[in-house]
């Protein structure tokens, strides 16, 4: 299996649009000791030439056009076409599913989504049916979180990756109304995958994980490499910043840093491959030079950066 990192940044990216954090006007001013990131994105694929993509960033279509691997390879006098099989969605954040919307000129793909993530999309958000326009589309495929599931491409091709979905959370985003929200299931808000090669390696993809439960080490401890929520170094991060707001925790992430953050909580980890992903621009472990770099990195943990790729 062949894993592309596009993107590693939480939503809004870093620098962020509106956001004159230390980080972000370092970065801006060119005195940050660090890299520009897009929002997380991830693509995969086994042996066949099909890539399936983990979330739909905001930034896809550029994430796409610089990743040679994923432009059009068509056949002469077939001017459309992409490598890109469908998607994997884990939750319904805007920055996990808003490059759907750029994938829509009528290029088939397999959309792979909880009951619940699919109806939020398709049934409250009408921008959506522009993914449905003529017959054979947008495929949808529901998943249960627990079942295995197949990846294959909208022509029925079994491309050889395996996933299983793993409840983490149970917030659906803010946007979903309160009539829709008592339809859903709080399990299918929030989801860790984990993909299996067809070698039998694995793979954890987990941007955003509310509590370390002893399901969920048990679970990567199994893995050969983790992808996995870096966004927030500390719990106050964001109110330390602004005055007010959430804590990290309450908006679905355990912090890298303290007693009970990541880092002591998975320091027990002795498998898999570590590596921090969706990682908020506010976060300080993104100053290569600063000492939450250093202690992540002392920690055995990495810091992914976009166009990071391994085989697995
Ligand atoms: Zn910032």
């Amino acid at each position: 299996m062949q894993v592309k990192i596009l993107g590693s940044a939480a939503g809004g990216g870093f620098p962020q649009w509106n956001c004159a954090c230390p980080n972000c006007r370092g970065l801006r001013a060119g005195t940050f000791r660090g890299k520009a990131r897009t929002q997380t994105q991830l693509a995969i694929r086994a042996d066949s030439s099909s890539w399936f993509l983990l979330g739909a960033s905001p930034d896809l279509r550029a994430q796409i056009e610089s990743t040679p691997e994923l432009h059009p390879r068509a056949p002469e006098g077939t001017p459309r076409h992409s490598p890109i099989a469908g998607a994997v969605l884990l939750n319904a954040d805007i920055d996990h599913v808003l490059g759907l919307l750029l994938m829509r000129e009528l290029q088939p793909l397999c959309v792979y989504a909880t009951k619940s993530v699919r109806r939020i999309l398709t049934k409250d958000n009408s921008m959506f049916a522009m993914l449905q326009r003529v017959p054979g589309q947008v495929t949808w495929k529901e998943f249960v979180p627990g079942a295995q599931f197949r990846l294959s491409t909208s022509a029925g091709e079994d491309v050889g990756l395996r996933c299983r979905a793993l409840p983490l959370g149970t917030h659906f985003p803010s946007y979903v109304s309160a009539p829709r929200r008592s339809q859903l299931s709080p399990l299918e808000s929030s989801l860790g995958l984990i993909v299996e090669s067809p070698t039998g390696k694995r793979l954890a993809f987990m941007p955003a994980v509310p509590a370390i439960t002893t399901e969920v080490s048990r679970v990567l401890e199994s893995c050969d490499v983790i992808l996995f929520d870096g966004t927030f170094w500390s719990d106050d991060e964001l109110i330390r910043l602004q005055g007010s707001g959430q804590t990290a925790r309450q908006m679905g992430h355990v912090p890298v840093s303290s007693d009970d953050g990541s880092l002591r909580q998975l320091a027990a980890l002795s498998h898999p491959r570590k590596i921090y992903v969706h990682i908020n621009n506010t976060n300080p472990m993104l100053n290569d030079s600063g000492p939450e770099h250093r202690q992540v990195r002392d920690a055995g943990w990495e810091i992914a950066e976009d166009g990071w790729q391994f085989e697995l």
